[in-house]
């Protein structure tokens, strides 16, 4: 395990590290000192174990997916962050942010959201711990999500418009970078999945493994009376909800399965497979894999599902790959429809389109999982996409 924590330049291997400008080099330095000396606090933790429990609703439950297993011959479970408050995963990350702004003296927060929903995420960790929040958000995006927009102001948090490019995620990272080298004294900024400088991807993944920790005893083939997992599978967008169920298994004979968006399929280029079609390049401030052009340029994703639409991935999923820690595979957005379709039907349970892509792939792979004990990060569930489905259906 020790082989897999970042070195003191924040590389895992050889990706990561912290590709950022100078003026914001203080910050990521005060930043990794401040999480480290909480992280090492038993009162930090003690904090954050009670927002988990008592806000956030952790631990999630396990649940076999009885009609499921029978329909595709397996032993089918999944980790329920579904259920978690805000109804997704990315709540874990944005309270441990939150928490640790707070106890940094930080006054304000700033985030950058592409469909919104880590700005939903962050929003509701600054509403409950009473901090000023501002979300960076591109204008196309502003009115193709108008109800997250709306859900942010509820909660008391200002939304910026980015008018600047095509009004996308890149955009709205980009303002938010400028904001956070201007205010950084007053200001952190929560990244929401386990990409960008260190110490972030770090910091994010330890936010995060708590999935991971709750399914080994939820599920330790003794006690619980639950099975050990066989395979372990989780959706990669930014790679956070995968980090968070793989990291405690890394290592361990359980299989570690991460897919990734196919889009309309790899051959077409629109897609968001950065470890299945990309390479190694520097993006957001670390090394990792990427989709990009011969020149060097970085290329846009394509996925039906918004948290799945982005050009990198998490640096120590990188590192995963090419130790062969974790396998990485892709899944189109046809395949994920389908997917989201029989999850509904068979198990009262609509998900995430991005959970939906790693349900596609074990359905596809049945004959190989045969008979073996499966867990699916159920990373989020699937309310905010039913009218994009509807559409599509049409
Ligand atoms: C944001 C999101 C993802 C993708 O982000 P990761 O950092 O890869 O986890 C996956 N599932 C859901 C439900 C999301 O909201």
């Amino acid at each position: 395990m020790t082989l897999i924590r970042p070195d003191e330049r924040g590389r895992f291997g050889e990706f990561g590290g912290r590709f950022a400008p100078e003026t914001l080099m203080p910050a990521l330095l005060e930043l990794e000192a401040a999480f480290e000396a909480a992280w090492s606090d038993p009162s930090f933790h003690a904090e954050l174990r009670h927002l988990l429990r008592d806000f956030v609703g952790r631990p999630t439950p396990v649940y076999r997916a009885d009609r499921l297993s029978q329909e595709l011959g397996l032993d089918l479970w999944f980790k329920r962050e579904d259920l978690a408050h805000t109804g997704a995963h990315k709540i874990n990350n944005t309270v441990g942010q939150a928490l640790l702004a707070k106890r940094m003296g930080k006054p304000r927060i700033i985030a950058e959201t592409g469909a919104g929903q880590h700005g939903v995420a962050t929003a509701t960790a600054c509403a409950l711990l009473g901090i000023e929040c501002a979300v960076y958000m591109g204008a196309t995006d502003i009115e193709r999500q108008a109800l997250n927009v709306y859900r942010m102001r509820l909660l008391g948090c200002e939304v910026i418009p980015v008018t600047k490019g095509p009004g996308t995620l890149k955009d709205a990272v980009s303002e938010a970078m400028r904001d956070w080298v201007a205010t950084v004294e007053t200001t952190h900024y929560i990244i929401g999945s386990v990409v960008g400088p260190h110490p972030f991807p770090w910091m994010v993944r330890e936010f995060q493994k708590v999935i991971g920790e709750e399914l080994q005893e939820q599920m330790d083939g003794g006690d619980s009376g639950r099975p050990r997992p066989d395979v372990i599978v989780a959706c990669v967008g930014g790679g956070s909800n995968a980090m968070g169920i793989f990291y405690p298994y890394a290592g361990s004979s359980v299989r570690l399965v991460g897919v990734e968006a196919a889009g309309h399929g790899l051959e077409t280029g629109e897609h968001g497979a950065s470890l299945v079609a990309g390479s190694p390049g520097v993006i957001h401030g670390s090394r990792t894999y990427l989709l990009q052009d011969d020149a060097g340029q970085v290329l846009e994703a394509h996925s039906v599902s918004a948290g799945l639409d982005y050009p990198g991935v998490g640096p120590e999923h990188a590192n995963f790959k090419d130790r062969g820690i974790a396998e990485y595979v892709s899944i189109t957005d046809a395949e994920a429809m389908e997917a989201f379709h029989l999850l509904s039907r068979t198990e009262g349970i609509i998900p995430a389109l991005e959970t939906a892509h790693a349900l596609a792939w074990v359905a596809n792979e049945r004959d190989d999982l045969a008979g073996k004990t499966v867990v699916i990060n159920l990373s989020g569930r699937g309310d905010k996409d039913v009218q994009q489905v509807a559409a599509l259906d049409e």
